[in-house]
């Protein structure tokens, strides 16, 4: 569990380091491998539901930006990735944008670690780091700061997330799913630091069977933003 022991250099990026992710970003964003990013899917379509997993909390923080644990204080290294779910309520009246719905998102650390889980390979039960949620804003949008994820063994690499809404009718309703990368990006990332190299990631995309199912309906396009990357997804829940 080194990677989440309180680290000293923790929430500090030297200047070699920032300027490495930014030449990084605009490699990845420059070269041909720009053009093979699938484009989002469009709005107002249902979004397909994928497992939950074992690593979902209900003790995550309202906030935008999810990289600190408010336990030490210490802020998840990585290539900054700002993620932006537009949330829509499809109905009998057609699709309109959502707000007021809670959005939860969880993923792993560069290391492959979920924060506040008892796992065989670490405990890290009372952290709060890289997950949280938002409620969308008057145009569905719930918008979160974080890093793109690493990986862990069995999976490809990807970010979980829940949209939970509460009707007028008190009709309630609820998606969980999961996003995911587009293995070239994720090589390029993965290839430095502070994303470790102590194995070579086995499962990518289509070696995933979770990714198998709908997977190619829940890939983000992440572009060039600031300092790192982000992308804009669209999720449609039915209400
Ligand atoms: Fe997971």
């Amino acid at each position: 569990m080194d990677a989440h022991k309180p680290d000293g250099n923790i929430g500090t990026v030297s200047t070699s380091r920032r300027e490495a992710i930014l030449m990084l970003g605009a490699t990845l964003l420059a070269g041909p491998a720009a053009a093979q990013f699938p484009s989002p899917k469009p709005a107002c379509v249902l979004t397909p539901e994928q497992t939950e997993g074992p690593y979902f909390s209900h003790h995550a923080l309202e906030r935008a930006d999810i990289r600190r644990d408010p336990s030490d204080g210490s802020v998840a290294r990585g290539v900054p990735f700002t993620l932006s779910l537009r949330i829509f309520a499809i109905g009998k009246a057609g699709c309109s944008p959502l707000p007021g719905a809670t959005v939860d998102v969880w993923h792993c650390d560069a290391a492959g670690f979920y924060s506040d889980v008892a796992d065989p390979r670490g405990d890290t039960r009372g952290k709060k780091f890289l997950r949280g949620y938002q409620v969308t804003d008057a145009n569905g949008v719930a918008r979160f700061q974080t890093i793109y994820p690493g990986w862990y063994r069995g999976r490809t690499v990807h970010i979980h997330f829940k949209v939970r809404v509460k009707s007028a009718a008190g009709q309630d309703a609820e998606i969980t799913s999961q996003l995911y990368f587009p293995d070239k990006l994720t090589d390029a990332i993965l290839a430095r630091p502070p994303y470790p190299r102590t194995s070579a990631r086995r499962t990518r995309n289509e070696d995933d069977g979770i990714f198998r199912h709908d997977g190619r309906d829940l890939m983000l396009a992440p572009e060039k933003q600031g300092a790192g990357l982000g992308a804009v997804f669209d999720v449609g829940i039915r209400v």
